[in-house]
């Protein structure tokens, strides 16, 4: 017999196939029992439209055998089948309806793992088999035809038998490696497995033989003896869940879906059923976790939903479908208008997806504004797990995102006691109130006491209390919300003084003058710069940073990058109403030397108000234990 070489193309595609490193082999089997399924839909199609064409339509099924001892695992199917012709021109010629996302990503010699992800059809069944014979007999037609190949030596086509119309696809599997098991493929349990991952929604039934085990008829009750049968199980469901109508869906459906399809123990906290017809029609069947996989804070996490098209999974992990502050969302989406040439191309830059990505993103913003203002206590669950998520897609690239993320975010409110919205908060501020005051720091009963918030309290103004690492970034990216600006109460100034107010403080700093060089001088290095402050309520001094960076920040960036971490500098800053600082400015003149101890513990004290870590603790108690006696 002849041997005929494949067409030059076909030849390099297929060595770059079978001699790469592939991620994804087991889709092969995707694709061999969807083009089964393909080719039974034309010959149903056929049968629809000319009456000639008798078929039992009951009858349609794919079936998968195994057999361990030859080494072979067949998919066959009562399709439309192949004629000689047909055998030369579809598997001769590489992928000849999808080959287009191959020979670009060939030509820019790109990694060739998109194979792995979108398949190439047939000629995925080279990355597990050294051998594949495909026997197919024509609907119409009393000749079959064998075609076989190992996929790197050409291929030949001789006459053949078989009964019936319909193809049988037999791949010799290629000897097992060290790090390849290829033998896995004739197991039961994994084709099991990869049926129901990837072709569970195929509309035919595909059938293998299984072992089960039965008690034996005549064994006694008391002692039961067992002995295994063989029966044929159809292994895929056939109906997907988001296809079917939402109210004849039940919320346990929903759930054991959810479980089952994502490996999530717990229940989710959302369902979202959605069906779009339009530019793009889909069907999207999305879910909200109760719980964040151990993984999601990491860069492990991959984000991304199933994407099917007309019942076929063709991508596992479909990024481009879900933006990235959306992360957390789990689910399938399904769209007809995807088919087929989608499947063998590249999608990156798809048009639909986009599409249906838009749509998308609305509707998960929706489901959470929904689930904020009609559930607040399911809210701030799913806000406990994943509103850190939330705040980081509010800053991520300069704020583009935040029109999705801003209004989902909470904070603790100093004044109600609770987490609330931005919104939430801006329509509670009093008359006169200009700014969004937040403070930094590490745990919100410390905050609420801080000088700079009381002293807003005592006014009425409410503050929020910043406890996690990622939240300045947010006032800092959104820089307003609705035309408020943000305030940072241990940085900035608070702004609650009149003209007339700010010139009295002026004259007053001239007239302390001296007293405040004292005070630098006696500190030395441990401090930048001493001034007043009216902002304290009833502290004597508080420690904040210089501009530009707060010290939540420089502890930040000394755990996360100690490399760049620097110290911000320290102002000291002393309430000339406070009773110890009226103190320490009569010692100046009285008893110098105390007056310097007054200063060292009033900035010490500031330090611990801040959250800054004391230098020398020791010496501080030394130092209080000296003033005491
Ligand atoms: P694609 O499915 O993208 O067209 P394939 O390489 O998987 O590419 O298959 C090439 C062609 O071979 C198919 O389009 C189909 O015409 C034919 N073919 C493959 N498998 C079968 C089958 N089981 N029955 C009938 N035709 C088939």
């Amino acid at each position: 017999m002849e041997k005929q070489q494949f067409k030059a193309e076909s030849q390099r595609l297929l060595d770059l196939m079978i001699h790469s490193i592939y991620t994804h082999q087991e889709i092969f089997l995707r694709e061999i029992l969807s083009n089964a399924s393909d080719a039974i839909d034309k010959l149903a199609y056929t049968a629809l439209t000319d009456d000639k064409v008798a078929v039992d339509r009951d009858g349609f099924a794919i079936t998968i055998a195994r057999d361990p001892d030859s080494r072979t695992l067949t998919v066959s199917d009562n399709g439309i089948g192949m004629d000689k012709a047909e055998l030369e021109e579809n598997l001769g010629t590489i992928a000849k309806s999808g080959s287009l996302g191959f020979k670009q990503a060939m030509e820019k010699n790109e990694d060739v793992d998109i194979i792995g992800q979108f398949g190439v059809g047939f000629y995925s069944a080279f990355m597990v088999s050294s051998k594949v014979e495909v026997v197919s007999k024509k609907y119409g037609q009393d000749q079959a035809w064998r075609w076989t190949s190992d996929g790197s030596d050409g291929y030949s086509i001789e006459p053949a038998q078989r009964d019936g119309v319909g193809t049988d696809v037999i791949m010799t599997l290629k000897e097992d490696t060290e790090d390849e098991k290829y033998s896995r493929f004739l197991e039961e349990y994994e084709l099991r497995e990869l049926v129901r991952k990837y072709s569970d929604y195929l509309r035919h039934p595909i059938r293998m033989e299984v072992t089960k085990s039965r008690k034996k008829a005549d064994s006694p009750e008391d002692k039961p003896e067992y002995e295994d049968y063989t029966e044929m199980e159809t292994l895929n469901t056939m109906v997907p869940l988001w296809q079917r109508n939402k109210k004849d869906v039940t919320q346990e459906e929903y759930d054991s879906f959810y479980r089952e399809k994502f490996y999530d123990y717990n229940k989710p906290l959302r369902v979202i059923h959605s069906s779009a017809e339009g530019a793009v029609s889909f069907k999207a069947l999305l879910y909200i976790p109760s719980k964040a996989p151990f993984d999601f804070y990491t860069k492990d996490y991959k984000r991304g939903l199933q994407l099917y098209s007309s019942g076929v999974m063709i991508m596992e992990n479909c990024e481009e479908l879900l933006p990235e502050h959306f992360r957390f969302v789990r689910g399938v989406v399904d769209s007809q208008d995807l088919s087929l040439n989608i499947s063998r191309e590249m999608l990156q830059h798809n048009r639909q997806l986009t599409i249906i990505a838009r749509n998308l993103e609305k509707k998960i913003k929706s489901e959470l504004t929904d689930l904020l203002e009609k559930d607040r206590e399911k809210y701030e669950e799913f806000y406990a797990v994943f509103g850190r998520q939330l705040k980081y897609g509010t800053v991520s690239d300069y704020g583009a995102h935040k029109d999705a993320c801003q209004d989902l975010l909470l904070f603790y409110s100093q004044k109600q006691g609770k987490l609330v919205t931005l919104k939430e908060y801006v329509s509670a501020m009093p008359e006169g109130q200009e700014k969004i005051y937040y403070a930094p720091g590490e745990n919100k009963d410390r905050l609420s006491k801080l000088p700079q918030v009381e002293t807003l309290a005592a006014k009425g103004y409410d503050t929020l209390l910043f406890t996690e690492d990622v939240d300045e970034f947010v006032p800092q990216t959104l820089m307003t919300y609705q035309e408020k600006s943000f305030c940072n109460v241990s940085t900035e100034d608070l702004g609650l003084k009149t003209e007339e107010e700010k010139k009295e403080a002026e004259a007053k700093a001239q007239e302390w003058k001296g007293f405040l060089t004292f005070v630098k001088e006696s500190l030395g290095d441990q401090v930048k710069e001493v001034r007043l402050s009216d902002d304290l309520g009833s502290h004597p001094a508080a420690m904040v940073p210089d501009a530009g960076m707060s010290f939540e920040m420089e502890k930040y960036m000394r755990r996360v990058n100690p490399e760049f971490a620097y110290p911000v500098g320290r102002i000291l800053e002393l309430n000339p109403a406070h009773p110890a600082v009226e103190a320490m400015r009569l010692a100046m003149t009285e008893d110098p030397v105390k007056a310097k101890d007054y200063a060292q513990l009033l900035c010490c004290q500031a330090q611990l108000m801040a959250e800054l870590p004391l230098e020398d603790p020791a010496a501080y108690t030394a130092l209080v234990c000296k003033l005491l006696f």
